[in-house]
């Protein structure tokens, strides 16, 4: 069989010159244009032998070879540096970093497969101990050059994506209030339109009720994104005011209940609303807690085929499981756990922490329908993000529990919501 020659070079002349003198005499080549790839292919391809061209982007040729050297699998692949860089010691260096010959540029053309056979037939060029001290030292010196170099392009990088995100939020925020002005004469138009009084309900035919149904439908769809917007701006600036006061979780239930009832009927889903009737009076912003449970709850309708099963239910959490700076000595309970659980596709592990990114879909945002209910109906990606936020900003917590995501098997989610329930503030003597 054909020895496989890696040859890893930016240039691509070069690339095609090397590729065509060795395949003529019979070697398979294959080629990486930097070092990464280099290594990358390395491990994959296993070749006989590597020629590695010394500047390359990125690692140079000399930081590739002492990776590649250290990598069990691969240290006893031959590895010879082709360099046009004829300065004193050139060969001395590559030795030192651990290349096993070397090979100078210009390319030789009639030489070439003379050598590399050489080096395959098991040629491996030395340098002396003497040599290798001075060529070491050298070279950890251009290491740490290199390194304190990539920090600072890493430093300048992080800056520019730092930047980056706080236009992308300060863009969020301002379309998201330029947009509320309009649709705030939208909904002022609407609403005379459909006040009982209106004449023009009154003498409309059916054709024109579904109209103006559409329309309505529409600007609260927009209403609800243009909030979205505004809510994960605040989450992400930390500047979102929770409005708190005593709460029944068994009220919100019933609500969550009456908003989802007939969306889980249509698509033939059994939806179970659990008791909370033994959850204590809670300290929170119940308007929030209801948007983290709407979420939970249109995510788990829309992921879960028909005739499938979406379930909420809450238990109260002993102070011995979790510690918080909430917690009294005098009741054991301070924390309730509300889980959602549905029979749907499920999530992949390997997606968990993402979906709680803002604006992250699994799935291809191309295949979007903005349906809050029907099923893989996409949305903007910020249900959870929010949700989390919320949780977060109440002292909370939100994760998720799913062994795998699959649309054949449905392994099912569930969704944990940590709150803790909260104590009026005392007031000052
Ligand atoms: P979206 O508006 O797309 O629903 P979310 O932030 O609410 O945004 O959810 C992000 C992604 O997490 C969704 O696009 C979906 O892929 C996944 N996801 C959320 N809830 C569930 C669930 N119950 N089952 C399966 N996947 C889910």
């Amino acid at each position: 069989m054909s020895k496989k020659i890696l040859y890893v070079e930016d240039n691509t002349a070069n690339r095609v010159l090397v590729r065509q003198v060795l395949e003529s005499v019979g070697y398979m080549v294959v080629e990486a244009t930097d070092g990464l790839s280099g290594i990358k292919a390395a491990q994959e391809e296993q070749p006989d032998l590597i020629l590695m061209d010394i500047n390359i982007p990125g690692m140079d040729g000399y930081e590739v070879t002492t990776r590649l050297k250290s990598m069990p699998e691969l240290s006893s692949i031959p590895i010879i540096a082709v360099t046009a860089k004829v300065m004193a010691g050139d060969r001395e260096r590559a030795l030192t970093a651990g290349c096993d010959g070397y090979i100078a540029k210009p390319i030789d053309v009639d030489q070439l497969p003379k050598q590399v056979a050489k080096f395959l037939g098991g040629l491996r060029e030395t340098i002396t101990a003497e040599q290798e001290k001075i060529y070491l030292r050298e070279y950890n010196e251009r290491l740490v050059d290199h390194l304190e170099q990539k920090v600072a392009e890493l430093t300048e990088a992080n800056d520019i994506l730092t930047h980056t995100d706080t236009m992308k939020s300060r863009f969020i925020n301002l379309a998201a209030h330029e947009l509320r002005t309009p649709l705030t004469s939208l909904q002022g138009y609407l609403s005379l339109l459909t006040t009982p009084d209106s004449k023009i309900i009154a003498g409309a035919d059916q054709n024109t009720l579904d109209i103006i149904g559409g329309i309505t439908t529409s600007v609260d769809r927009l209403q609800g994104i243009i909030q979205d917007m505004l809510d994960i701006t605040r989450i992400e600036a930390g500047t979102l005011q929770l409005r708190h006061a005593p709460l029944t979780l068994t009220s919100i239930f019933d609500k969550i209940k009456r908003d989802f009832e007939r969306a889980a009927a249509r698509r033939n889903q059994k939806f179970i609303v659990g008791d909370a009737s033994h959850v204590p009076t809670m300290w929170a912003d119940g308007e929030r807690v209801t948007q983290i449970l709407r979420n939970l709850i249109s995510n788990a309708i829309k992921y879960t085929p028909d005739g499938g099963t979406v379930e909420i239910n809450a238990r109260m959490l002993s102070n011995t499981s979790l510690t918080s700076s909430t917690t009294s000595s005098s009741n054991p309970y301070h924390f309730v756990r509300i889980t959602v659980s549905d029979s749907g596709i499920g999530i992949d592990p390997n997606q968990q922490d993402r979906i709680f990114e803002s604006f992250y879909e699994v799935r291809d945002i191309e295949l979007h329908s903005t349906s809050k209910t029907d099923f893989m109906g996409g949305g903007t990606g910020l249900g959870l993000p929010i949700a989390r936020g919320v949780a977060e900003a109440h002292g909370g917590s939100l994760w998720i529990e799913s062994e795998a995501c699959d649309p054949e098997t449905f392994p099912g989610s569930r969704f944990h919501l940590v709150l803790p329930l909260g104590e009026p503030p005392k007031a000052s003597a």
